[in-house]
């Protein structure tokens, strides 16, 4: 018997019906049949589930669609692509629902045994079993939150900094950090951005992120808790501003922190505006010796040419392509030549997303400087970070 509240989304009536009861038959209970993409997507705004079984060749929304759809509604557990369609088709979809950060994915030609289905939920399952404080709850999430929520959750100190650690692949120790925004919420507990992100943008509230990130990072620094440099997550909209400079560099002032601490990420697919303001910001920050890094690079539209006139200090390779560069010749390639470009460019290069012993000597031996990764050190709050770097002092 599973728990496990589980979708099937299949145009195919009967074969819908055929999984569901081979599904029952090693101990199913909860299973929703859905005929369409679209019904999909109006049950993972209702319900709950902890598996999606999603065929991938539907009329109206196809599964690669719908799989993007239900990742904006906040679904973020797992999946399993069912298909007729040839394996490759089927391993592209897979890679892609890895991009998506789905927190299980599995990939099984149609129809599907019962033994492998059976396996499926069994490892499912497990993995449930480790993900569940945080996760459950960030799959119901989004439907509960209000904006109101969010702006009390502002106002009130729940949003608070997680830091990364950045290692020097030379020294092999921590030279600076990442800011990640958690919320701590009073009922859910933590909160990843995949959750609040979404309504913040929508909301319009990513200045309002953007500043008490910012302040906490100013108050780590001013308390001496923290001494590293920091990189912040900051979007085109906050630097658009046409006084978005003049207001960091007053409060670096007021807190009496050293504005070249900091440095601002800007994703490559926002870096390519040309308004004026975000020039002129970033040129002012550069004066100033603020760090500025395009981060996710690889998965903008940036022309190289545009990229190398713009004051960037630092690339960061997407975790997307850092991942599996061991591996895979494609992303191999991408990694390789984002580390040339680079070089000859003199920026810092980061991979982030390094997970294992062997991606990490890899890039070493490449010639990236920075490493941010699980491997390394995930995310931590303040007061996890400060014995973090004691230890990491003691070896
Ligand atoms: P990002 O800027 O690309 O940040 C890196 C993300 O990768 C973080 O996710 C981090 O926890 C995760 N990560 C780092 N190393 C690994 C690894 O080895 N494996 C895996 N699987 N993941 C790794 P997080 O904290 O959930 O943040 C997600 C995104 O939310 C960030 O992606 C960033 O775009 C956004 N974000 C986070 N904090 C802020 C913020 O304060 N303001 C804004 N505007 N965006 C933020
Ligand atoms: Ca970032
Ligand atoms: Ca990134």
């Amino acid at each position: 018997m599973t728990s496990l509240n589980i979708l099937i989304v299949d145009d195919h009536r009967l074969q819908a019906q055929v999984l569901k009861n081979k599904l029952i038959n090693i101990g199913g209970a909860n299973i929703t049949c859905v005929y369409s993409g679209r019904e999909a997507v109006s049950k993972v705004k209702s319900d709950s589930f902890d598996v999606i079984f999603c065929d991938l060749n539907m009329p109206e929304m196809d599964g690669v669609q719908l799989l993007s759809s239900i990742k904006d509604c906040g679904y973020n557990r797992s999946i399993v692509i069912l298909s007729a369609l040839e394996k490759d088709i089927i391993s592209t979809v897979g890679d892609i629902c890895k991009k998506l950060d789905f927190s299980f994915i599995e990939t099984m030609e149609k129809p599907a045994s019962v033994s492998k289905l059976f396996q499926v939920i069994d490892r499912i399952e497990k993995s449930n079993v480790i993900d569940a404080s945080v996760v459950k709850f960030n799959n119901k999430l989004p439907l509960s939150i209000t904006t109101d929520d969010v702006l009390l959750g502002l106002s009130q100190g729940e949003f608070k900094n997680y830091y990364q650690p950045q290692i020097d692949f030379k020294s092999g120790k921590t030279v600076s950090v990442e800011v990640l925004a958690r919320w701590l919420h009073p009922i859910y507990g933590i909160l990843t951005p995949n959750v609040f992100l979404p309504i913040i943008e929508s909301e319009g509230l990513i200045d309002e992120l953007f500043e008490v990130i910012l302040m906490n990072t100013l108050r780590d620094y001013s308390k001496k808790m923290l001494s590293y440099p920091s990189s912040i997550n900051v979007t085109q909209d906050s630097l658009n501003r046409d006084n978005f400079s003049d207001q960091f560099f007053d409060l670096c002032n007021e807190y009496k922190v050293d504005p070249t601490l900091f440095t601002f990420e800007l994703t490559e697919k926002e870096v390519f505006s040309d308004s004026i303001n975000l020039l002129e910001n970033l040129s002012r920050l550069r004066i100033n010796k603020v760090g500025l890094s395009i981060d996710d690079f690889g998965t903008g539209y940036s022309s190289l040419i545009k990229l190398s006139k713009l004051p960037f200090t630092e690339i960061k390779v997407d975790r997307s392509f850092i991942s599996n560069c061991i591996n895979s010749t494609s992303e191999k390639l991408i990694v390789d030549f984002s580390c040339a470009l680079a070089k000859e460019m003199g920026l810092i290069i980061v991979a982030e997303g390094v997970e294992d012993k062997d991606t990490l000597e890899y890039l070493k031996k490449s010639g990236f400087n920075l490493c941010q990764g699980y491997y390394t050190g995930k995310p931590m709050p303040i007061e996890v970070f400060i014995i973090f770097i004691e230890i990491e002092g003691m070896k």
